[in-house]
């Protein structure tokens, strides 16, 4: 976090200001004096809405990209919760109905690539909301399964790929396209970074070494999903705690609340001393 303060500055007259904004209702209001940098608080038209205290404009644009991420529900389908094993199957179709149109010709590649590209990305918004948004999950176990899961979809997605790359690939110098079991098991052990090299990218094609590349990509992120869930979950018990309300937040703003206190010093975290 840098926030340059001058010796006998107080960090209160640094000219950025921290601004509680609702991406939901695109509002905002008064700059904060206490700067509580990414405190969540309930916006006062609709619970459901994502706010929280941002720095600046470009604060508010990544809450509202947050936002987007957290009502994604392309291929979930609004099946969330106890839903979630029809979720699975919904893709398990996708992927499979994918891995069928590889052989065929060259439109049903494109679909099947197509779909395999939906499931990557799909997985992805889904991990990063499940890890990043939602942290302490209500059934850790669970997540951590999906986790498992969506890396081996991924994975699997991504075999789809290398199985449409016409004469993409080679086990020793002759160009080939990859039958659809080797193809996943490519995959599979690219994205685990194993690399045993008895199937490789031919040298002149481009696109498999691109679509290798995204592979560690998307497989180092997933990675790290699943270890941001099981941190979260070794380190906090999963409870439900709902932000404050802005009224809360900002009791001085609304009608004067009887207080014997100095004004406002409560707690903000649960964190030890
Ligand atoms: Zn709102």
């Amino acid at each position: 976090l840098k926030t340059k303060t001058t010796v006998g500055e107080s960090p209160l007259h640094s000219p950025i200001l921290i601004i509680p904004y609702c991406a939901g209702c695109d509002r905002d209001w008064e700059p904060d004096p206490h700067r509580r940098l990414g405190q969540r608080f309930l916006c006062p038209s609709e619970v459901t809405h994502v706010a929280a205290l941002v720095k600046g404009d470009v604060g508010k644009l990544w809450l509202r990209i947050e936002a987007r991420i957290l009502s994604y529900e392309f291929l979930s389908l609004r099946l969330s919760g106890r839903k979630m094993p029809i979720a699975l199957a919904i893709r398990v179709l996708v992927l499979g109905l994918a891995l069928a149109l590889c052989p065929w010709g060259a439109w049903e590649r494109a679909i099947a690539s197509l779909l395999g590209v939906a499931v990557i990305a799909d997985t992805m918004l889904i991990a990063t909301s499940v890890a990043f948004f939602s942290r302490f999950p209500a059934h850790p176990l669970r997540s951590i399964l999906n986790a498992l899961i969506s890396a081996a979809l991924t994975a699997t997605a991504f075999g789809v790929l290398y199985a449409s790359s016409v004469d993409g690939f080679t086990r020793g110098t002759a160009p080939m396209t990859l039958p659809r079991v080797d193809a996943v098991y490519f995959s599979f052990v690219t994205i685990a970074t194993l690399g045993y090299g008895d199937i490789h990218p031919s040298a002149e094609s481009l696109l498999p070494k691109l679509l290798i590349i995204s592979e560690l990509l998307v497989g180092l992120y997933l990675l790290a999903t699943i270890l941001a869930i099981h941190a979260s979950w070794v380190s906090a018990l999963p409870s439900i705690t709902e932000p404050p309300t802005y009224s809360a937040l900002f009791p001085e703003r609304h009608e004067a609340v009887p207080s014997t206190a100095d004004g406002g010093t409560r707690d903000r975290s649960t964190t030890p001393s």
